[in-house]
């Protein structure tokens, strides 16, 4: 059985009613989930889940191996039942940080217009490798991005579907990542007037949540390689 994916329609829902599908070791299955697993570079949430007998710290969340959501939990002594009623909670402050990094990085990628070859987010620092030869100003960079978080953009999302797509290859070629086709539709994420492009993580909802960015390290990894690394400034 699936899992709904709640964090998907509103990245801003920390906490849900859920029902127990299956243990699995460590993992915990339920029917609906506000914790984002780790996937596109984004890490997975981590908080607790309470039910009427107890409570346990969840440590990470991936994906399952039957298109459900896996939340590990800490201590496997004492689990709820499958059938059981659950509530979860996420940690907030971590999450709201990924969703503050990752909104940022979309703002990075959007001043640096060259191809992305790699990318990861935390808490404390998040990076973009950008396949580029050019030497970036720092100082420019952090300056670029800070407008832009200023300048309060709108962050959205909407479904596309494939045949949406075919139809609009116009809204295809302002992109600035190609979507992937073959799955029926597409989650694609829109900053107003900044960047289009498909991506499945969770986003603040303008950029001015984003807050204070500085652009950290700059390293060369190979000849047509740059790692950008920045960071909140709070
Ligand atoms: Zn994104």
């Amino acid at each position: 059985m699936t899992t709904e994916e709640l964090y998907r329609h509103d990245a801003y829902q920390a906490s849900c009613d859920a029902i127990v599908t299956r243990l699995e070791g460590d993992r915990l299955y339920v029917d609906r989930t506000v914790f984002y697993p780790l996937g596109g570079g984004q890490p997975g949430d981590t908080g607790h889940i309470a039910w009427a007998d107890g409570k346990l710290e969840i440590v990470d969340t991936v994906h399952g191996t039957a298109g459900d959501i896996a939340h590990v939990v800490a201590d496997t002594a004492f689990l709820p039942a499958p059938g059981d009623n659950v509530e979860l909670t996420v940690d907030w402050d971590r999450r709201y940080r990924h969703m503050r990094m990752h909104t940022a990085l979309h703002l990075l990628g959007a001043v640096l217009k060259y191809p992305v070859t790699g990318g990861n987010i935390s808490a404390e620092k998040s990076r973009l490798d950008f396949n580029m030869e050019d030497t970036i100003d720092k100082q420019w960079l952090t300056e670029a991005i800070n407008e832009l978080v200023a300048a309060n953009h709108s962050v959205s999302h909407r479904w596309i579907s494939d045949d949406e797509l075919d139809a609009n290859q116009d809204l295809v070629r302002t992109m600035s990542v190609q979507p992937p086709r073959g799955k029926g539709r597409v989650r694609l994420l829109d900053i107003d007037g900044v960047d289009l492009q498909p991506c499945g993580g969770t986003h603040v909802r303008n950029t001015a949540e984003v807050g204070a960015v500085r652009v950290g390290k700059v390293e060369k990894k190979g000849r047509q390689n740059r790692r950008v690394n920045i960071h909140l400034d709070d």
